[in-house]
């Protein structure tokens, strides 16, 4: 396809469509209610949904979907047809402005933490408006949130919608304190940095736990992996580019501004970011992109993995949430702008993220995470490690050591001769963007940039979070600031508060090394939290601080916070069930049998030469090999035990199966896996039978 500006968007009924296609007076009450001025009327709805009908039908379309996105991070889809019949039994095609706004999936399957035995079976969709329609496989989707009969959500979009509601109130209130009322509305905006493997997908299908798991539960390191670091950026692999080619055609017509694409650090995995937009749409966006990934991988022989951890030993993959604010006379609240120092509204900002984050770390951390995945990511192989901390570059730092230490502006720090003098540090320039990529929260310029999410998630959760805890703090700060007359008081009081809120948060921030062991011991003495694995972080959500902070703001019920909390909690159980019940079948149905004829093959070589002429590596292996089928058979019959202890606690109770699955599946995963690896390491190819990593990971040119 010739990438003309005029097929741009070409499957989205956006702004610019729906202009076109619909009659001007339905068109400006569309916009009123994306203004949230205004709810929806029956005859603008109907309207909006025959001018979509037609357009969809017109692109090949014959069926629409109510698009939503379900408690267990995926989307979801009913597909209907506008099919029906009339009121003289002709066919006809028909999409009422009914069947736009509200659909009854009876999707009643979909995870709800209990949130529906109770009520009813029953979930419905209604339409976000403020997220355009899109086709995708010649079907109409549309975004819609999910929510159970009693309103309670049983998604991420509806809590996402209503922390956007949240963080526009409060930062809005306080920009308009701090002397700019002619700001109406503030939005959160949003970057999603997705990295991803791809691999043959003839490799892909030879191994189970790839197919069932989306990583290798066995395999050695190859004999090289990325210590060269010469996959970084490097050429990417013409099969690559082919599919790349195609995926951005997808997303070009899908109006999604794909803008950069490359080879990330480990072999064979990629990165895509498109340019940020609005926080909802970047969301649904990201969810595109990874459907797309996966779809397009496969038309070119290849299988998209965006698991956390696909492979041991090498990196694993994150999402990038880069994020940050702007009003709707498009001023970026994170811009430190020419003067930061006299910036009172950047500095404001700045110190309520900091406090924000610091406070609410754990609730952070937790979203970030919520998958098991990632807890094998997190401070391994150049991964963040799972404490939060804050890296602002050495002009901020500069900057703040100078509120916090008047005494020293003009003293001489050590790089003086490098970075101005903090009060006459008047420009920060453009390149000053961060060089520390080991830190999990980069202040980068002009926004913040949270590297600590899984590959594999929604990035609704840590919008969510982000939007309410820094709609929190602000709201802490403009309390004090409401009341005082003059605009003179009220900046010199901020800037008071800046410097508590400063002195009282600084143990979050950090600019070393975030990788490095030192680090962690340090930010335990300054009494960070450190929750190793995600199944611990669950608890937060339960935790008094967490239910008042979203019953505050609307985000979450006391009763959406405990069902989401059950799903997690069951999530992770089901997954560690899922990776064991793989392994076991991979041990007993290829494993064993597979180190049983080698031994058989190794035993008659022995047999016929006779024990005292072998040599002494046939001896060796035999010896090895009858060792590891005992120790085989053994470890995996512990997992076995310890499986079915967890699946038969499930029944009853999903925080204690999640947690005894932590506490036994995961070393007895390891435990199995280790004999396995001494296997691959000691057999020949043909022995061992599967594609090893060497095969999977160096095979793509
Ligand atoms: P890097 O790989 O250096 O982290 P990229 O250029 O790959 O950076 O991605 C940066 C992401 O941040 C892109 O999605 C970009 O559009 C987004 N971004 C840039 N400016 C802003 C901003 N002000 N607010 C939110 N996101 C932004
Ligand atoms: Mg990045």
């Amino acid at each position: 396809m010739e990438f003309d500006i005029a097929t741009f968007g070409c499957l989205v009924f956006d702004r610019a469509t729906m202009k076109k296609h619909l009659p001007y007076p339905a068109f400006q009450k569309w916009e009123d209610t994306i203004e949230r001025k205004t709810a929806l009327d029956r005859s603008t709805a109907d309207a909006i949904a025959h001018a979509m009908k037609e357009w969809a039908m017109a692109h090949g379309c014959t069926h629409y979907t109510h698009w939503f996105q379900p408690l267990n991070g995926t989307t979801a889809e009913k597909h209907e047809s506008f099919l029906d019949r009339d009121e003289h039994d002709a066919p006809i095609m028909r999409f009422s402005g009914k069947s736009l706004i509200k659909g009854e999936p009876d999707a009643s399957s979909f995870p709800s933490g209990g949130l529906r035995a109770t009520f009813e079976a029953r979930g419905y969709t209604y339409w976000d408006c403020t997220s355009p329609a899109f086709i995708q496989d010649n079907v109409l989707c549309i975004p819609t949130v999910f929510v159970a009969y009693t309103g309670e959500a049983l998604d991420r979009k509806s809590p996402l919608l209503r922390s956007i509601d949240a963080i526009d109130r409060s930062a809005t209130r306080m920009v308009n304190l701090l002397g700019d009322k002619q700001v109406h509305k503030v939005e959160p905006v949003v970057g999603l940095e997705q990295e991803y493997f791809l691999v043959d997908r003839d490799h892909y299908l030879k191994r189970l736990d790839l197919r069932l798991c989306g990583q290798t539960l066995f395999g050695r390191q190859a004999p090289k992996s990325q210590e060269l670091e010469d996959h970084y950026f490097g050429h990417i692999p013409a099969k690559v580019q082919a599919f790349m080619d195609d995926l951005n055609v997808a997303l070009w017509k899908l109006g999604i501004y794909a803008k950069t694409e490359h080879n990330e650090v480990a072999p064979n995995q990629f990165e895509l970011a498109p340019i940020y937009g609005p926080v909802n749409i970047a969301v649904d966006q990201n969810q595109l992109i990874m459907a797309e990934i996966q779809s397009i991988a496969r038309k070119h022989g290849l299988e998209a993995l965006l698991h956390e951890k696909p492979f041991k030993g090498i990196n694993g993959s994150g999402k990038h949430d880069n994020y940050s604010l702007v009003t709707d006379d498009g001023q970026n609240l994170f811009a430190p702008g020419e003067k930061p120092m006299e910036n009172i509204r950047f500095l404001v900002f700045l110190s309520c993220f900091i406090a924000a984050v610091d406070e609410y770390a754990p609730l952070l951390r937790m979203a970030a995470s919520t998958s098991a995945g990632n807890d094998l990511r997190l401070g391994a192989d150049e991964a963040p490690p799972a404490v939060i901390s804050i890296y602002l570059g050495s002009y901020l730092d500069q900057l703040l050591h100078g509120l916090l230490h008047p005494e020293d502006a003009h003293g001489s720090t050590k790089e003086n001769h490098v970075v101005p003098p903090v009060s006459t540090l008047a420009y920060i320039p453009r390149d000053n963007t961060d060089r520390n990529r080991t830190s999990p929260m980069a202040f980068t310029g002009n926004k913040f940039e949270f590297r600590m999410l899984g590959s594999s998630m929604s990035a609704s959760e840590v919008n969510t979070v982000l939007n309410t805890i820094l709609a929190k703090k602000l709201d802490d700060v403009a309390i004090q600031l409401e009341g005082i007359k003059y605009i003179d008081q009220v900046r010199s009081k901020a800037l008071t508060i800046c410097i508590d809120l400063i002195k009282t948060h600084q143990r979050i921030l950090f600019s070393g090394d975030g990788y490095s062991d030192q680090w962690i011991k340090q930010a335990e003495k300054r009494g960070l939290p450190h929750i190793r694995t995600v199944v611990d972080s669950y608890a937060i959500l339960q935790d008094d601080s967490t239910i008042d902070l979203f019953e505050q703001y609307h985000i979450y019920t006391r009763k959406e916070l405990e069902s989401r909390q059950d799903v997690l909690y069951s999530q992770y159980e089901k997954t560690l069930e899922i990776e064991s019940r793989t392994a076991l079948h991979m041990i007993t149905r290829h494993f064993l049998p597979s180190m049983v004829e080698s031994l058989g093959k190794h035993g008659s070589a022995l047999h016929v030469i006779g024990t005292t002429n072998a040599p002494h590596y046939l001896s060796t292996r035999v010896k090895q090999l009858g060792q590891w089928i005992d120790d085989l058979h053994e470890k995996s019959e512990k997992l076995r035990i310890d499986l079915k202890a967890v699946m038969e606690q499930s029944k009853s109770d999903h925080r204690k199966a999640a947690l005894l699955a932590r506490s036994t599946l995961v070393d007895d995963l390891t435990n199995v896996r280790m004999i396995v690896d001494e296997y691959e390491k000691n057999s020949s190819s043909e022995d061992y039978g599967l594609p090893t990593y060497d095969d999977i990971l160096f095979a793509l040119d």
